[in-house]
């Protein structure tokens, strides 16, 4: 590999850590370790609606109880950092602005009953409403009224997002180590927001800038987030940067219908979902560790239920993961487990 491994965690801090990202996480430390390079955690917690207290010190904790501590992370290091995104926020607007400067990016003040109206009014004709340069001449965006018109109703306190100004027909043909090739209409995309006006970016422009900064080499992370590789990849051609390679992991699915492993899945199977044990004021959810479990013995369990080494076997100390992980031996489908059978399978969709 010829540039610095730098790979990350970037869990936003909405409750435990649930094992899909245990495992997100593990693979990256172990692509990491194996490449000589470093692995750090992001924390993302822009959505300040979403966040949970507890949840940051529990992902830390998780980590260090598996034995898969970051170098670099919250208070640790402060090369790259700050490595809380609610730290760093004023960063974000620089960016967003520098987006608008270059005609990539818009003022958007449509109130959520303008949206409801037009995409029910597009719903009753048959058609699906998409928020992008099909509809861009009937929003009020700084498309249509002047940016001095913009700048006007921001400075009286109107409330506005910031979005992106997806490109209107392209074809986009990517490349994820896993999935191979993949391709995207950008004709089908959302003009997705950038930055709210309560001064917060969302999650992609938070995202890529940070992944820009932190100089992350590889984005290695759930498949969920495959759906965003394409205006990722925008959103680093628009600031003119390189994007990193992108590496969309499988899930860990239910057992019966679609989705991720629920807590409620987890405990009929005598599965937990959560590393530790998680304490609200409904309840404890009991995790691996006060269930006896030894961390070496959670790791082995997870890394097998999305990788292989191309042989038998079955039992690995972390330093023999490390030694043996390539993500070219990631599996594409996700892991189901069969009541009957007793065994994790891969699925096929
Ligand atoms: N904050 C996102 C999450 O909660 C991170 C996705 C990514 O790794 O890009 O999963």
């Amino acid at each position: 590999m010829s540039k610095q491994v730098r790979v990350r965690f970037a869990p936003s801090p909405t409750g435990p850590l649930h094992i899909g990202g245990v495992r997100t996480a593990l693979f990256n430390y172990l692509f990491a370790k194996k490449h000589n390079g470093v692995f750090y955690l992001r924390i993302e917690d822009t959505d300040q609606t979403r966040f949970v207290p507890g949840a940051e010190v529990y992902i830390m904790e998780a980590l260090e109880w598996l034995g898969i501590s970051p170098e670099e992370t919250v208070g640790k290091n402060e090369k790259f950092g700050p490595y809380r995104q609610s730290d760093r926020k004023d960063l974000y607007l620089k960016y967003a602005d520098q987006l608008i400067n270059s005609g990539w990016a818009y003022y958007a003040f449509d109130t959520p009953e303008a949206l409801d109206a037009l995409r029910k009014e597009q719903e009753a004709e048959g058609k699906t409403f998409i928020y992008n340069h099909t509809n861009r001449e009937k929003l009020d965006t700084s498309l249509v009224i002047s940016t001095d018109e913009a700048a006007k109703r921001i400075a009286n306190g109107e409330h506005y997002v910031i979005r992106f100004k997806t490109p209107v027909d392209e074809t986009l043909h990517l490349k994820d180590i896993i999935r191979g090739d993949v391709k995207f209409e950008t004709g089908l995309l959302d003009d997705k927001v950038l930055f709210k006006s309560d001064g917060m970016p969302t999650y992609h422009l938070a995202n890529i800038v940070d992944d820009h900064l932190m100089e992350t080499s590889h984005v290695i992370r759930g498949e969920e987030w495959l759906p965003s590789m394409p205006l990722h990849v925008l959103l680093y051609r628009a600031f003119g940067w390189d994007a990193p390679e992108f590496a969309h992991l499988p899930l860990i699915l239910k057992p019966v219908g679609n989705g991720k492993l629920s807590k409620r899945d987890g405990d009929k199977l005598g599965f937990p979902v959560f590393p530790l044990e998680w304490k609200t004021e409904e309840g404890v959810s009991s995790g691996y560790r006060e269930k006896g479990f030894f961390p070496e013995a959670v790791v082995n369990f997870l890394a097998l239920l999305g990788w292989n080494d191309g042989t038998d076997k079955e039992l690995f100390s972390l330093e023999e993961l490390v030694e043996s992980f390539d993500l070219n031996r990631v599996h594409k489908s996700g892991a189901k487990f069969d009541p009957e059978k007793n065994k994790w399978f891969n699925h096929q969709y």
